[in-house]
């Protein structure tokens, strides 16, 4: 595996921190908790799609696209990182938003990542939810392709062997760390969506024998379906690396016990959790993803899931812009 061998155009701030956790851990009473920084990779406040932005921007502009295309939910991390990297180098970027979750909230619908998407300068469509957001997303690139624009399209989440990289390199990265300073890593748990992360870092895990489990905590489809996702990229990301069949099956583990009543609708575990992180470690965690994936984190430590003296690496994916979509969530006491 020789990751410079795939186009690359740096825009995060590499490498991202690995801290302990303690007040929290403490606070737990279970395992040794760590913290993978991903939210610090420095572009549009932060977030996981930056690194696999890093390859997929990489891609259009060796096609020499002028535009970049995405679709995401109305509150999409990976539309806001999408949108300020185009600008950043000089491409247009146009954002096909779904309305996934039926609300009329301002704050959801223009704050938080909204607010900052138009900031970047991203022009936006909206779809109402249930649609076919792939086929929609092609369907816009093609009108905007026969108007003379060099479309290159994203897929949701930035999730494909190209963005996975992106995830590999974090795996890459993540060893490293926890090799520089003597950390035995027993697991590393992390929000799951779209599938490209936990792709890229099973990958990335596997090709470097690296024998860590890792559990992804899904914030929308159930198990059987998440893990199938994961799956399928992971072999593709494997095959694109020139390791066929590097990734087995039993690989990819997938929770999704805490998705609640669906994508982005945050219910009292993910509150409670962003709450801890914040009050106990100054973190800023996020309704969607993050809050949900630590929501599972904590509720599996207090199960006795995780054991004392276990090291767990929490990886924080981001978000925290979202949470100003979403402060009626949030029922503080005056
Ligand atoms: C997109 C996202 C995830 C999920 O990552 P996938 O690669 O889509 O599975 C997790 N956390 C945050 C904050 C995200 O924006």
């Amino acid at each position: 595996m020789h990751l410079a061998r795939f186009p690359r155009h740096r825009l995060a701030h590499l490498p991202t921190p690995l801290e302990p956790m303690t007040r929290l851990s403490a606070h737990l009473g279970g395992p040794d908790l760590w913290i993978k920084r991903d939210d610090c990779t420095g572009l549009a406040s932060g977030g996981n799609k930056t690194r696999k932005l890093e390859f997929l921007i990489a891609e259009a502009l060796a096609e020499g696209a002028d535009t970049v295309m995405t679709h995401g939910a109305v509150q999409s991390n990976h539309a806001r990182q999408t949108a300020a990297a185009a600008a950043l180098v000089g491409l247009k970027c146009h954002l096909v938003l779904e309305e996934r979750i039926a609300t009329n909230d301002p704050n959801y619908n223009a704050n938080g990542n909204v607010f900052l998407d138009r900031l970047y300068g991203a022009t936006i469509e909206r779809r109402p939810t249930g649609g076919d957001m792939n086929a929609a997303l092609d369907e816009v690139a093609e009108n905007h392709r026969t108007k003379g624009a060099r479309v290159y399209t994203i897929p949701g989440g930035g999730s494909n062997p190209t963005g996975a990289l992106g995830y590999v390199n974090c795996a890459m990265e993540l060893l490293g760390q926890a090799n520089d300073r003597g950390l035995v890593i027993d697991h590393i748990v992390h929000a799951t969506g779209s599938a490209g992360t936990q792709a890229g870092l099973v990958t990335g895990l596997k090709l470097l024998h690296a024998d860590i489990p890792l559990l992804g905590i899904g914030v929308r489809a159930p198990k059987a379906v998440q893990e199938g996702n994961v799956f399928k990229l992971a072999a593709a990301t494997a095959e694109k690396l020139g390791h066929p069949g590097a990734v087995a099956e039993s690989d990819v583990v997938a929770n999704t016990d805490y998705v609640g009543e669906g994508y982005g609708i945050p219910n009292a575990g993910t509150i409670e959790a962003i709450e801890l992180f914040a009050r106990m470690e100054g973190i800023l965690l996020d309704p969607v993803y993050s809050g949900k994936g630590a929501a599972g984190l904590i509720d599996l430590i207090r199960k006795g899931r995780f054991e004392k003296g276990e090291q767990i690496v929490f990886l924080h994916t981001g978000g925290s812009a979202g949470l100003f979509g979403y402060t009626e969530a949030f029922d503080f006491a005056a």
